[in-house]
């Protein structure tokens, strides 16, 4: 669904957990890039969607204390009318998911909530918050990753934008 203008999912926009494209380190990997911008916000806290579009996937990836997962997660397709590019918003650790899969939604519309820290629908991680990424790739009919990990192959780092300024200079 073609949309004119975006806006972003929460506001104020505030990156204060890692940043899109930062290096995250942990045990298991030499090290993983973000693929989003993480907002620290309390739980409850509205997610909206960016802009007009089409639910593909909605659904709840519950985490564990061994496994964190994305906990509930809907995916967004938008498309720039100008350029007829499709793009895809993400939108991950959140609860109450009021979308309906393959169901039309507009700029501004509610999505649902940031979970609660330490919960299987906020995935399991410590702070409640929301996981939000821009993705520009082809659409692979999967739920889409929060790491990019070298080598790997499951995604191509230049397929993800860094949303702030993706939004921020959204023209058609
Ligand atoms: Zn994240």
């Amino acid at each position: 669904m073609n949309t004119d203008a975006l806006a972003f999912p929460i506001y104020p926009y505030t990156v204060s957990g890692y940043s899109f494209g930062q290096r995250v380190r942990s045990r298991k990997i030499l090290w993983a890039r973000h693929l989003g911008d993480d907002i620290v916000v309390p739980n409850g806290t509205s997610v909206s969607s960016i802009g007009n579009g089409k639910v593909v996937w909605a659904e709840v990836r519950g985490g564990t204390k061994e496994k964190r997962n994305w906990g509930g997660v809907v995916i967004i397709e938008h498309v720039n009318p100008s350029t007829g590019l499709f793009f895809y918003s993400i939108y991950g650790h959140i609860t109450n998911i009021v979308v309906v899969l393959n169901s039309d939604i507009h700029l501004g519309d509610p999505i649902g909530v940031v979970a609660s820290g330490n919960t299987p629908e906020n995935g399991y991680w410590k702070l409640a918050h929301l996981h939000f990424g821009i993705y520009t790739g082809p659409w692979i009919h999967k739920v889409l990753p929060g790491y990019a990990r070298p080598f790997e192959g499951r995604t191509k780092f230049r397929w993800w934008q860094d949303p702030k300024p993706f939004i921020d200079s959204y023209t058609t």
